[in-house]
C-alpha cells in the first residue's frame, strides 16, 4: 500500500482562486477503493461554491464531482467492479445508517463528512504534492479534476460500454439531481403542471425529466434567454425572463392558478419564495440549489398553510446511483433525454475559461477531457 502514482491534477489553493495544474502523486487503492482512469469530468456550480467557500471544504483541495472513467485498478475487498469496466462517479455515502439502509444513501447521516471533508474516512487524504505535503481530496467521494481518482465500489457506478464515456460524468451529480427531483422525489405525474425555477444545468435536466414523466404544462424561469430557448427546444411549453415583469404572476397565469409541482435551482432566497407563491393548491415546491451556509428564506405562512403546501430539500435528486444512472443512460440512448446539449468540451488544461465561461453563462455544462 505504499505505491503511489503520479497524476496531474487541478488544484484550489485559495478561497476564490485558480484552479492549477499540478502534478501529484495518488496512494494505490485499498479495500473496498477502487481507481480510475478519468476521461472526462463535469463541472458543477458546486465546484464553484466550494473553491469561494460558500461550503467550508478546506484548502488546498482537489475538487471535481462528476468524473467517467474506466477502472484501472481496484482493492482487495473488491467484488462488484472489474479493471477496464467503465464507470460514473457519484457521491459518496456511508452504507450503513439509517438513512443508507432506508435506500435514502443521499441523506447519509455522513454525507458531509464523506463530501465535503476533504479527507478520507480514515481522516487521510490520498494525494501528496510535489513538497509532500497533503492535498485535500475525497470530494464526493472522488476529486476527479484530475487524470486518476480514487473512489469507493459503491459510488463507482458500471454504465454500458455502447454510451459515449466522455459525456456521462455530469450524470453523476447535476443531471441525476434535476432528473431525480422530478422523477424519484416530486414524482410529477402525467398531465400535471411543472416549473423550474432556474434553467442552468440541474433546472434543465429537471425539464426533459418532467416531459419524460409526461407534464403537460412545463414552464422554464431563466435570466439568459439561451437557456430558455434550450429548454423550448427540451421540452418546456413556456417560458418566463425572470428580469421582465412579475414571475409569479405569469406562472399562475400560465398554469391557471399556480403549478402542482416546483424546482428551486437558483441557489437564492427570494426565488424560493417565488416558488412557493406560484404553487397551486398541494403543491409541492423541490428545493436544491444551494446558497451559503446559513442562508435564510421567508414565506406566507397561512399562504403555506392554507394551500395545503409542501416544501421539500432534495439530496442528489434522491438518486440510488446504481440503479438511476444507467436508467439515464439508457433514455439518452434511446433519444429521450438529451443531456448532450447541455454540454460543452474542453481540454484538461482549459479549465479556468470551463469556469469562467460557466459563470458567465455562457457554457450550460462544461466538460473537462482528460485524456
Ligand atoms: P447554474 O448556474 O447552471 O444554474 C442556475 C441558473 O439559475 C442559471 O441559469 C441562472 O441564470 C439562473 N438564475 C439566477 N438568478 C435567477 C433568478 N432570479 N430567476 C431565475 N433564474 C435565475 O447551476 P447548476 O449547475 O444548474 O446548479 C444549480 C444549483 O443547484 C446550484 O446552487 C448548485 O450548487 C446546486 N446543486 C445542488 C445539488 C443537490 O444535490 N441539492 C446538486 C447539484 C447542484
Ligand atoms: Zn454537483
Amino acid at each position: 500500500t505504499s505505491q503511489q502514482m503520479t497524476i496531474k491534477a487541478a488544484v484550489t489553493r485559495e478561497k476564490g482562486g485558480a484552479f492549477q495544474l499540478e502534478d501529484l502523486t495518488l496512494r494505490a487503492p485499498r479495500e473496498d477503493e477502487v481507481l480510475i482512469k478519468i476521461v472526462a469530468t463535469g463541472m458543477c456550480h458546486t465546484d464553484l461554491i466550494v473553491r469561494d467557500q460558500l461550503y467550508p471544504v478546506p484548502l488546498p483541495a482537489v475538487l471535481g464531482h462528476e468524473g467517467a472513467g474506466v477502472v484501472e485498478a481496484v482493492g482487495p475487498a473488491v467484488t462488484s467492479l472489474n479493471v477496464g469496466d467503465h464507470v460514473v462517479l457519484s457521491y459518496a455515502y456511508c452504507g450503513d445508517c439509517h438513512a443508507c439502509d432506508a435506500g435514502h444513501a443521499s441523506y447519509c447521516e455522513a454525507f458531509f463528512a464523506r463530501n465535503f471533508s476533504g479527507e478520507g474516512p480514515d481522516g487521510e487524504q490520498a494525494i501528496r504534492d510535489a513538497d509532500g505535503q497533503p492535498v485535500h481530496d475525497h470530494f464526493f467521494g472522488q476529486s476527479s479534476f484530475a487524470t486518476y481518482a480514487l473512489s469507493r465500489e459503491n459510488n463507482a457506478v458500471r454504465v454500458s460500454r455502447e454510451a459515449p464515456l466522455e459525456l456521462l460524468g455530469p450524470l453523476g451529480c447535476g443531471i441525476q439531481t434535476g432528473a431525480g427531483a422530478v422523477i424519484n422525489t416530486l414524482r410529477v405525474t402525467p398531465g400535471s403542471r411543472f416549473c423550474a425555477f432556474g434553467a442552468g444545468a440541474v433546472g434543465l435536466s429537471a425539464v426533459m425529466a418532467a416531459r419524460i414523466a409526461g407534464a403537460t404544462t412545463i414552464i422554464a424561469v431563466d435570466m439568459i434567454d439561451s437557456r430558455l430557448e434550450l429548454a423550448l427546444e427540451l421540452g418546456a411549453t413556456h417560458v418566463i425572463h425572470a428580469g421582465r415583469g412579475s414571475v409569479v404572476e405569469r406562472v399562475r397565469e400560465i398554469a391557471g392558478g399556480g403549478v402542482n409541482f416546483a424546482l428551486e435551482s437558483t441557489g437564492r432566497p427570494e426565488v424560493l419564495r417565488q416558488g412557493i407563491d406560484a404553487l397551486g393548491g398541494l403543491g409541492v415546491l423541490g428545493v436544491v440549489g444551494a446558497p451559503a451556509l446559513g442562508t435564510e428564506a421567508a414565506f406566507d405562512v397561512n399562504d403555506l398553510l392554507l394551500g395545503g403546501k409542501s416544501i421539500r430539500g432534495i439530496v442528489e435528486g434522491d438518486s440510488v446511483a446504481r440503479r438511476f444512472i444507467p436508467q439515464l443512460v439508457e433514455l439518452y440512448m434511446q433519444g429521450r433525454f438529451p443531456f448532450d446539449k447541455l454540454v460543452t468540451f474542453y481540454d484538461f488544461a482549459d479549465i479556468e475559461q470551463a469556469a469562467a465561461d460557466s459563470e458567465q453563462g455562457i457554457t450550460l455544462k462544461p466538460v473537462l477531457r482528460q485524456s
